[in-house]
């Protein structure tokens, strides 16, 4: 039983108990409504007369109003066993996505919020946040084209845009609706095991394909292919078709990168790659293109390392089953050799490890770890608190799915005792759920107008087995690694203090918003933490030393070869968004550029080694991140990766349990969201500009 102090949430949780009537009826109001503010900022102001507290202002407050039931709307897509509230869903976030195109390109309130820009830029009056957000705003108008003077330019500017994001939507159906494969016949397919791919349950060919199965492209296929098939043809005809999965975006792609590169010349940027970095963390494209430069050049060797082990045990392999070695490792027998690796020299079974880590009972422990380090205490409501927490008085309405826990978060006692928000977890799979781990915000925290605080409300979705067989749901260790770093990103989103929704919790750059998640995987490769999270599901037993040895030397098995991957495809990105002119572009062959990249950074031998040419796939265009919001973004993913380990070594790597720098760190970076300067953020955290040492550390290279 939760203390009683904990028990009565001084704010009642949202609920989720809508109709496709409730979705429609609900995105209009909200859509009217922030249509209607902007109207009548204009129709109240001049650019003259146009401060922050009579233009942005007014926009802020109605988003405060409106964002969380705006975010639950368009949630209910990925969660909902309702068909038809999950088309509700999906409209009506069509529905703000067009709102927003249509407000981003209006002149009139364009033009007083430049005004109040560069007034603040000659005299900077706005404190912190404000300045922040008034920052975001305009850049957001200027790379919609608007200081492009009205005319036919601006005409074609927009019509760019529209034709942009029409593109980009093209490209995403045609990924999702992929439902492509390659076909072979069960001999092939030896290797695999049955949990993994059934190749008995597979669609059967006729015709040219009389006796082959089809083998798909869901990533659930590809890997254990990649790692399990023992004939070498197999696994790279599998290897070069996957490649060729997309080909239907070949020319849209095309398109797409053109159109980015003229419109970013049009709103006055040198390229593609510079209107995107130019408003995050890193500012330059420049500094990203020498930072991946820099870690392809110190990771390179060490790459060429992991590879000569894995071509050792080919030629050992390939003696072993009396076939003829050509000498090489190629880009499909990688998964292959480094399975086989991790059960000769690694010994590790990683089954054998999940049976220390039963799900719940391992959640519980990482709520610990937070109530340790962050002074934070989380209650689960039962039935009866549900039912009475319940702006409906029914304990079903505050969750979408029976399955759905809901837990309430407070300061410890230490801390005030004071209420944080609610925190909604739902972690196994269902047909038609959503099938990644994520973190959702379902309702931002800001500062009322009356002063008191608006508690946010946040959510894991995540998708781990289920009990069975007797057995309770259990996670491997690679599955608690996410679940923490899911969890980081909603505690950041928690614990954050800022005045408008806007800046909440994870709205930071995107560039670093990995960071806080990356930095808490940290405490799951700590020996000491994963013995206090074990516990067996039958017998209660911690986790061994010998087995928590064996794990963490699996830790930097061929990391530098992962890492070189991320560098290709950050590379790749900056390329193709930052061409020398817009002539250079409309030239450019994407696929080969993918390859001849390929085969230069990963150092691994490919298709083109084995008389397949030079464009022998697009790999690129089978990528979502390109069109899905990332472009140009890619590198930050291990461009937060320096943040977080600089931050870990720095501050915990000494005592990842110290509850004193725990609440440093909560005060000085996840209350902050992002309402500053993350650069400033991390240098009042590590009392220093961050830098990569620690990076290259952890990487075994320095
Ligand atoms: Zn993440």
């Amino acid at each position: 039983m939760a203390p009683e102090k904990f028990a009565n949430p001084p704010q009642m949780p949202p609920v989720f108990n809508y109709t496709v009537e409730g979705i429609e009826s609900g995105i209009d109001d909200i859509v009217a409504t922030l249509r209607k503010t902007i109207d009548d900022v204009v129709a109240s102001t001049t650019p003259e007369t146009a401060t922050f507290d009579n233009t942005l202002k007014p926009v802020l407050d109605v988003e405060n109003k409106t964002l969380g039931e705006n975010f639950r709307i368009c949630f209910l897509q990925n969660v909902h066993p309702d068909p038809a509230v999950r088309e509700a869903s999906l409209k009506a976030e069509g529905k703000i996505r067009e709102l927003e195109i249509e407000l981003r390109m209006r002149d009139d309130i364009f033009q007083r919020v430049k005004a109040v820009y560069d007034k603040n830029q000659a005299s900077p009056t706005l404190e912190t946040e404000s300045a922040i957000i008034l920052g975001k705003e305009y850049k957001q108008y200027v790379n919609k084209g608007l200081l492009i003077p009205p005319g036919p330019e601006r005409d074609q500017f927009k019509k760019s845009q529209l034709e942009l994001s029409r593109l980009c939507l093209e490209c995403a159906n045609n990924h999702n609706n992929e439902v492509g494969g390659a076909w072979f016949t069960p001999e092939q397919l030896d290797g695999i095991p049955k949990a993994d791919i059934d190749v008995d349950a597979l669609e059967k060919g006729t015709g040219e394909n009389e006796g082959k199965v089809k083998v798909d492209f869901k990533y659930t296929t590809v890997t254990p292919l990649l790692r399990y098939a023992k004939n070498e043809a197999t696994r790279r005809d599998y290897f070069i078709a996957e490649a060729n999965r997309n080909n239907e975006n070949i020319p849209l792609f095309q398109t797409i990168i053109e159109l980015r590169d003229e419109t970013a010349r049009q709103a006055g940027y040198k390229d593609h790659a510079d209107l995107v970095i130019s408003s995050k963390m890193a500012k330059d494209s420049e500094k990203i293109k020498a930072f991946l430069a820099d870690i392809r050049t110190r990771v390179g060797s060490g790459g060429q390392a992991e590879i000569a082990v894995l071509r050792e045990l080919k030629k050992q392999d390939y003696a072993e089953r009396g076939l003829e070695f050509d000498g090489e490792i190629y880009a499909w027998d990688t998964g292959y050799y480094t399975r086989i690796l991790k059960q000769k020299d690694y010994s590790l079974d990683e089954n054998e490890v999940s049976e220390y880590f039963p799900m719940w009972k391992t959640f519980a422990g990482m709520l610990e770890i937070f109530e340790k380090i962050l002074g934070l205490e989380f209650v689960e409501l039962d039935d009866a608190a549900k039912a009475r927490l319940s702006p409906t008085g029914n304990a079903k309405d505050i969750v979408w799915h029976e399955e759905v826990v809901a837990m309430s978060v407070w300061n410890d006692e230490a801390s005030g005792g004071d209420f944080i928000g609610y925190l909604l977890l739902d972690l196994h799979p269902r047909p038609n759920k959503y099938g990644h781990n994520a973190n959702f915000n379902l309702g931002p925290g800001f500062l009322k107008e009356d002063g008191t605080r608006m508690y946010p409300t946040t959510s894991l979705v995540c998708n781990f087995s289920r009990p069975s067989q007797g057995r309770p749901a259990l996670l491997k260790h690679a599955e608690a690694v996410t679940l923490f770093h899911e969890l980081g990103h909603g505690i950041h989103d928690l614990v954050a203090q800022t005045k408008y929704a806007y800046t909440h919790g994870t709205n930071v750059m995107y560039d670093f918003v990995e960071a806080p998640s990356q930095m808490l995987e940290n405490w799951c490769w700590t020996p000491d933490v994963l013995q206090s999270l074990s516990s067996h599901w039958e017998t209660g037993d911690k986790i061994s030393t010998e087995l928590i040895n064996k794990l963490m030397k699996t830790k930097s098995l061929n990391e530098m070869m992962a890492t070189l991957f991320q560098v290709l495809i950050g590379t790749f990105d900056l390329r193709v968004h930052s061409p020398e002119s817009h002539e250079a572009v409309k030239k450019m062959n994407c696929g080969l550029l993918w390859n001849q990249l390929r085969a230069e950074i990963s150092g691994l031998k490919g298709p083109e080694d084995v008389g397949r040419g030079m464009e022998w796939g697009n790999k690129y265009a089978t990528i979502g991140h390109f069109i899905g919001g990332y472009d140009a973004g890619y590198y930050g993913y291990l461009y937060s990766k320096v943040f977080s380990t600089d931050m870990f070594y720095t501050a915990f790597k000494a005592n990842p349990m110290d509850g004193e720098v725990g609440r440093r760190y909560r005060k000085l970076v996840l209350e902050r969201g992002g309402s500053m300067d993350e650069n400033v953020m991390l240098r009042d955290f590590l009392g220093r500009d961050p830098n990569p040492e620690s990076f290259y550390k952890d990487l075994g290279l320095a």
